[in-house]
């Protein structure tokens, strides 16, 4: 490999908080360690389409705190396809580039991996709240993402407590419970509902929140993730179950914006840093990770072959406290 020079960086697939605390790192690092940095717009479109930028020192100056992206980030079909990868390494090439860093989720991965494997080094950070990376523990955006339900849902638990009402809460999390799991858990929730988990609407949704009601408690929170989805019928089911006034609530993308919390902002810094250092050694065609809350990194086909499983422990607690 020929020494890396300059780095192009990206955000790609779906936002979320820290993803600037990421570009930072990436910017400052690699400023730090002698190389040209350039920032390239909207994902994959803004490389096949040229909207690339030298960034400097000052070009970060205070994103540390926001959230969102200041490059901007899109879904690009046409990446989907060897041509318009091949375009994107072509317009890369012209800026010089010899490394790009990509932040996002695992479908910007797998057009990273498909980049490696024509010819351009990468570099993935993992950025995506829905925590479902399979060779990371933890995602930029996550914590923030969480802290955001969680709010919201112990405001919704202040009216449910009040009308002795049965609350069902929609939370983020793509086809992945790690959201929906730690806000039950954190929330106090009867139930939680995720796509890990096949669930019997009588067995483990009526008859938890029968039990509770039936040792006196007046209101419930039944926590479902997106990738259950079905929010709205769960309610009707319960109420018409059970004779408690159910109503859902759908959070949305709320919870993929706001200031990173400090947890983000930590990690975001220390990953982007680390990309630098890993192109820095020569070493390219790594997804970045955190393992037992250290950042490592793993091969960009073998990391892209992981799986992750949620923790079944967790899962149980939800019910075990709620008692
Ligand atoms: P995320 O990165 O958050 O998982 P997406 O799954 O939408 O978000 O992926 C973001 C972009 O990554 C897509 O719009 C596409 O350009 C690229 N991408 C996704 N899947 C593939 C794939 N299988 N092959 C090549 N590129 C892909």
């Amino acid at each position: 490999m020929n020494t890396i020079k300059t780095i192009g960086v990206l955000t790609s697939g779906g936002d979320a908080p820290g993803m600037n605390a990421a570009i930072r790192a990436v910017v400052r690092a690699g400023i730090y360690h002698g190389l040209k940095v350039m920032g390239i717009k909207r994902g994959y479109n803004g490389l096949i389409n040229g909207e690339i930028f030298e960034m400097d020192l000052r070009s970060v100056s205070d994103i540390i705190k926001s959230g969102g992206t200041i490059l901007q980030t899109a879904r690009c079909e046409e990446f989907r396809h060897e041509e318009g990868i091949l375009k994107g390494i072509k317009m890369a090439k012209v800026f010089d580039i010899d490394a790009i860093v990509v932040i996002g989720g695992d479908g910007s991965y797998r057009g990273a991996k498909d980049m490696s494997r024509l010819g351009m080094n990468v570099i993935g950070l993992p950025g995506t709240i829905d925590n479902d990376i399979a060779c990371s523990e933890y995602t930029i955006g996550y914590d923030t993402a969480m802290n955001t339900a969680l709010e919201a849902l112990d405001k919704i638990k202040d009216t449910a407590s009040s009308h002795e009402r049965c609350s069902v809460f929609e939370v983020m999390g793509r086809h992945a419970g790690y959201i929906a799991l730690n806000v039950a858990i954190a929330g106090g929730a009867e139930v939680s509902l995720i796509p890990e988990k096949t669930f019997d609407m009588n067995k483990d949704v009526i008859m938890p929140i029968m039990a509770a009601k039936n040792r006196g408690k007046t209101h419930f929170v039944v926590i479902v993730a997106e990738g259950v989805g079905k929010a709205m019928e769960i309610a009707e089911k319960i109420e018409e179950k059970t004779g408690i006034e159910a109503r859902a609530t759908i959070l949305g993308h709320v919870q993929r914006g706001g200031n990173p919390s400090v947890v983000d902002r930590v990690v975001a810094s220390k990953m982007g840093a680390y990309a630098v250092e890993l192109l820095k050694a020569g070493k390219c065609n790594k997804i970045v990770g955190m393992k037992d809350s250290k950042v490592v990194d793993y091969d960009i086909v073998e990391a892209l072959d992981m799986k992750k499983s949620i923790d079944e422990y967790e899962y149980d607690l939800v019910r075990v406290l709620s008692m």
